[in-house]
């Protein structure tokens, strides 16, 4: 069984990446009044203390969203608005105001105790009062045994209902099954897909490229998200040119967003680098990123080492 657990990891720079590049494509696509279905192939816990032990000895959010909370509080949270406020606060990227808007959500004030993990933050969007008359559904793989159980209990404290599903089981095989989404009423079939995983096996790189292509001829329409991590590994090196590739194969348009915040000060390691592929982005995701991701490197990369930097590229069908 894995040793992974996203609960050290949870409000890193990968998270941030990864959840504002989501909330900005949900957002978009819950413009238009049809039922959503949203796929979390591999969902984690739900939702994360950012105060307990494994937030604590890893630090990782310390450094990654409770710094950005700090450098843009006034933005966002009404109790700060007394403190002297940093220039850049004044012009925040709308994208990066939307995510820490919601995450502030979860929390009285800062620092923050609580970090919604992919399910939470989908759940959330789902549920807000201008979606609720909408039937969006949500279906949540997690195959960690602790994990899956932690997922089933917070979501539960939600009361969420039948609209959101918790499966403890492989969400590669999961999505096959759920693809092509059944009609809606009104006859529209849409569906997000989130596929994140540890990458903690190898054989995750292969099988996210092939889930994609799977899920491109049972669905070419669908938005899919797909988070990885840049380190020296060269599946890791191949996997956004295999998506791209398969995007491009499928007549699909693409987009590639990449984080580096540059290595710690202290030399201690870790993951520095990720990026999110997405096949049928928004057309307004890049505009988006293209605002947003300098403000996050501008307050996640200070004090770090060399390799700051972040990248948005885009291909059209
Ligand atoms: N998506 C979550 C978020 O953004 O909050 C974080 C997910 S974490 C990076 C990856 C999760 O996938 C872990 O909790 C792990 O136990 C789980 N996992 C690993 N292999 C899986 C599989 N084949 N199917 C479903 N879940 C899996």
């Amino acid at each position: 069984m894995f040793s992974y657990r996203h609960g050290f990891h949870a409000g890193n720079h990968a998270d941030v990446l990864k959840h504002l590049c989501l909330i900005a494509t949900v957002r978009y696509l819950m413009r238009k009044d049809a039922p959503l279905l949203m796929v979390d192939t591999h969902a984690g816990a739900g939702v994360y203390r950012l105060d307990g032990d494994y937030a604590q000895t890893s630090g990782e959010a310390d450094a990654g969203v409770q710094r950005l909370a700090h450098a843009f509080s006034q933005a966002f949270d009404p109790a700060a608005q007394a403190a002297p406020a940093p220039a850049a606060i004044k012009d925040i990227a709308e994208g990066l105001r939307d995510y820490l808007a919601l995450v502030a959500s979860f929390n009285q004030r800062l620092p923050w105790r609580t970090y919604p993990g992919s399910p939470f933050v989908l759940q959330h969007l789902m549920d807000e009062p201008a979606r609720a008359a909408v039937h969006d559904r949500l279906k949540l793989f997690e195959l960690h045994p602790s994990d899956a159980q932690a997922l089933v209990g917070n979501i539960e404290q939600l009361g969420a209902g039948r609209r959101v599903a918790v499966a403890p089981e492989d969400g590669f095989a999961g999505l096959r099954a759920l693809l092509p989404p059944p009609p809606a009423p009104g006859g529209s079939r849409r569906a997000l897909v989130l596929i994140d995983p540890s990458y903690e096996i190898k054989t995750d790189y292969g099988k996210v490229a092939a889930a994609i292509q799977d899920a491109l001829k049972r669905f070419p329409t669908g938005v899919y998200l797909v988070w990885y991590p840049i380190i020296a590994r060269p599946e890791a090196h191949d996997l956004p040119r295999r998506l791209r590739t398969l995007a491009q194969q499928a007549g699909r348009s693409w987009l590639n967003a990449t984080l580096h915040v540059g290595a710690a000060a202290d030399e201690s390691g870790g993951l520095t680098a990720s990026g999110m592929f997405v096949v049928n982005p928004p057309h307004t995701l890049k505009a988006t990123l293209d605002e947003a991701l300098p403000q996050v490197l501008a307050a996640l990369g200070e004090g770090r080492g060399r390799g700051a930097a972040w990248s948005v590229d885009a291909g059209a069908a």
